[in-house]
């Protein structure tokens, strides 16, 4: 059976669009015929309300009931807090009790792994998990590293880069070597790039430069355009908002270059594992 990737979208910065990148490139694999799950891993449940759910404290059911049952070593139904939305994505809801749950673990037993043994119980359904995280490197985004096969960066290109992204960088590599040895960096993604400033192109020169040859950076560049917003504000991906929108090009590329990669790394195990 295929395995699903799993691709965390991951920046401990605020605003530089985690969210609307997680949305728009799982709805983009869901149009693709890809079977996605969305799970927000952010307390401030953003993902759950750009997808039309505002009132997901009332929720029994979500990412923190399935994780304390995981912590807890209870079996539960891989079905529980799963949502559906319209546009074909399932979509696991957090909510403000995720902040609790997370100073809660400090004591746990594995307490890095609780995701990821999660997602092994339910990512057989899936093609592609993408987990939104929260902006902060604390133990749910470790959490998230240590699940994912695969994160993707993206970097506000308004700004020249900070030390933030060389922090990422060094919790990726040592996740790495305590957590979890496959983890891959996809790549680092420009978002609300207005390409009418100098300063958007000397800040995507400066992310180039500093990624140089060793991260990839994507050829997906997604411009600032005020119907991602008002997309995420109807509860809806920027294709079935406006498709013919800026930002929906640009993220549907980028739907392409994750599927690509997706697929080149399967090819490429395969040869090797039939050349050994
Ligand atoms: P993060 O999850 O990193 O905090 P968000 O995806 O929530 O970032 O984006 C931050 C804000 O910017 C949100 O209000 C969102 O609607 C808006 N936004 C995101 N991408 C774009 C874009 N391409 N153009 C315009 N506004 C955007
Ligand atoms: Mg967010």
């Amino acid at each position: 059976m295929k395995q699903a990737e799993v691709i965390a979208i991951c920046n401990q910065k605020g605003g530089v669009g985690k969210t609307t990148t997680a949305v728009n490139l799982g709805a983009g694999l869901a149009r693709s015929g890809r079977r996605v799950l969305l799970v927000d891993a952010d307390p401030q449940a953003d993902m759950s309300a750009a997808l039309g759910w505002r009132q997901t404290d009332s929720l029994e059911e979500s990412i923190v009931s399935v994780l304390t049952k995981v912590r807890d070593d209870m079996s539960f139904d891989p079905a529980e807090g799963i949502l559906h939305h319209s546009e074909g994505m399932d979509v696991l809801p957090s909510n403000i009790e995720l902040s609790q749950f997370e100073l809660n673990l400090v004591g746990a037993m594995s307490r890095e792994n609780i995701m990821k043994n999660y997602l092994r119980q339910v990512k057989g359904g899936y093609d592609y998990v993408i987990i939104d995280c929260m902006p902060s490197l604390g133990m749910l985004t470790l959490n998230a590293l240590t699940a994912a096969d695969k994160v993707i960066i993206p970097v506000q290109a308004q700004y020249l880069p900070t030390k933030g992204m060389a922090q990422l960088v060094d919790t990726i590599a040592k996740v790495r070597r305590q957590l979890n040895p496959g983890l891959k960096i996809g790549g680092v993604l420009m978002t609300l790039v207005d390409s009418r400033t100098i300063l958007a192109k000397e800040s995507m020169d400066a992310v180039r430069a500093r990624c140089g040859k060793d991260i990839r950076v994507y050829d997906a560049v997604i411009p600032v355009g005020v119907k991602a917003a008002e997309a995420s504000g109807q509860g809806e991906s920027i294709y079935s908002y406006d498709a013919e929108s800026k930002p929906a090009k640009a993220y549907a590329y980028l739907t392409r270059e994750v599927m690509r990669d997706g697929e080149k790394e399967k090819t490429d195990r395969l040869r090797d594992s039939e050349s050994r």
